[in-house]
């Protein structure tokens, strides 16, 4: 497969594991014509069968932890995934909170964390921009 080709054209499968939402909206605003993100080549899928890259939103709660595990094996290699708020990076307003499993990398590896609550577009951006170095430097070695 070629790998330099898979980092311009990402594909998204947008997973929610508790999220409060703020961070999914501004997902969602990254989509639109204001931020453009499919300028880069990256575009939501509505299955993680398609997807080369996991964007995670949310704590990761107790019920969530299983089918977050579940969603990740499905996705095809090699993939990715994006930490999308501080939730997901590091508890954030959860943290420590008795019905949260997370934060998202003591579940599942996590490649990019995106800081903020919720980040805005520009910053959801930057961290496509991350992930197409790190992906760059898999496909060097
Ligand atoms: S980081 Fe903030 S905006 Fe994002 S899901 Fe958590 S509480 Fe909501």
């Amino acid at each position: 497969m070629n790998l330099k080709a898979l980092n311009r054209s990402l594909w998204a499968f947008h997973f929610n594991s508790g999220s409060c939402n703020g961070c999914d909206i501004e997902i969602v605003a990254a989509l639109t014509p204001r931020y453009d993100i499919e300028r880069f080549g990256m575009k939501l899928v509505g299955t993680p069968r398609h997807a080369d890259v996991m964007l995670l939103t949310g704590p990761v709660t107790n019920d969530m932890e299983e089918k977050l595990r579940r969603v990740f094996e499905q996705m095809p290699e090699p993939k990715a995934v994006m930490v999308i708020g501080n939730c997901g990076s590091t508890g954030g307003v959860f943290y420590e909170s008795y019905n949260i499993a997370g934060p998202a990398d003591k579940i599942i590896p996590v490649d990019v964390f995106v800081a903020g609550c919720p980040p805005r577009p520009e910053a959801i951006i930057e961290g496509v921009a991350k992930l197409w170095a790190k992906l760059e430097k898999k496909v060097d070695r």
